[in-house]
């Protein structure tokens, strides 16, 4: 009986595995008429200034209109792109089009020297020999101001390698490009890496901010984290906020700025230019008030 459960969860696990093979080469086929058929979209989720609730910035996320499954989560094909090597093109077109919106925007007047749009770039893609290079071509192409663009790495990069890691970041660093830690807390050993690399801001993940207004060790973490980051002269962004409960505790740690549904989820372009537009005409009629009181 045991040899025989044994065979079975051998043969279980090979169609498991040729099942998960042929699946991934369907998805690699769909995605490489993916970038020619344009079938790729950024959407924006805005970054808010905790004690101004000002739109500061926004955080650039793909996403794939596939033609018959709909909207495809890049939690499922980002891993898919990375395996086959796609992502260094994929990621390519994100911080070009990324940067094609930045100029488009700031010429129109919608964006400001201070604030910052950031692009996810995973390992492969950080690793990749020309990377370096490709952004180079990329700015050189779009212009946009120095220091309105940012990349959001995780620790996944690092690991790989510290001392590449941060020299690659150094010379993107003077092409006006700054970095933020990503899901900060999820990974091995990420303060011995905050004091070497070259991070302007640390993004506290999703599942420590969750729990907050109910568990009380969720919350000395997060104002722990929020406190070391001050400390170290980090921005500090959370991400996942959902509810004013969540939002209040952060103010009180003094995270600098959040992400999340309570302000909107990723949205489409035309969709963050009106979020956008009513955040700036809001301070503006505060400022306005304040000056005629
Ligand atoms: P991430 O960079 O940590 O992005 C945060 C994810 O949390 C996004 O999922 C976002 O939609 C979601 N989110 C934002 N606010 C909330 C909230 O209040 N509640 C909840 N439950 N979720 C929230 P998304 O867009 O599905 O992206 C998932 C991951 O895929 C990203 O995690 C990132 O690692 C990766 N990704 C997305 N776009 C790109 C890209 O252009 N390039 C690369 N390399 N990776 C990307
Ligand atoms: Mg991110
Ligand atoms: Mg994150
Ligand atoms: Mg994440």
């Amino acid at each position: 009986q045991v040899k025989d459960k044994g065979r079975d969860a051998v043969e279980f696990f090979n169609e498991d595995m040729a099942d998960q093979v042929s699946r991934q080469l369907t998805m690699e086929g769909d995605l490489h008429r993916a970038i020619e058929t344009q079938q790729f979209e950024l959407y924006f989720q805005p970054k808010v200034d905790t004690e101004t609730n000002r739109i500061v910035g926004a955080e650039a996320l793909i996403r794939w209109h596939h033609p018959s499954d709909g909207m495809v989560s890049p939690a499922v094909f980002i891993p898919v792109l990375e395996t086959s090597g796609q992502i260094i093109d994929v990621g390519n077109w994100v911080i070009e089009q990324a940067c094609v919106k930045l100029r488009d925007w700031f010429d129109r007047g919608l964006w400001d020297k201070d604030m910052i749009l950031s692009v996810n770039i995973s390992p492969r893609q950080f690793r990749h020999q020309g990377f370096v290079d490709d952004v180079c071509q990329i700015l050189e192409d779009v212009q946009i101001p120095r220091g309105v663009l940012s990349m959001e790495i995780t620790e996944g990069v690092v690991i790989q390698g510290v001392e590449e890691t941060i020299s690659t970041m150094k010379s993107l660093s003077v092409l006006g490009v700054s970095f933020s830690l990503d899901d900060f807390g999820t990974g091995y050993s990420s303060i011995s890496y905050l004091k070497r690399l070259p991070v302007a801001t640390l993004k506290i993940d999703q599942s420590f901010v969750r729990d907050i207004p109910e568990d009380r060790s969720d919350r000395v973490l997060v104002e722990t984290i929020v406190a070391m980051a001050r400390l170290l002269g980090l921005n500090v962004v959370a991400e996942g906020v959902e509810t004013r409960e969540q939002l209040d505790l952060l103010r009180q740690y003094g995270c600098h700025q959040y992400q999340g549904f309570y302000i909107s989820p990723p949205v489409p372009e035309a969709e963050f230019l009106k979020l956008l537009s009513e955040s700036q005409n809001r301070v503006e009629d505060e400022e306005m008030n304040l000056g005629s009181s």
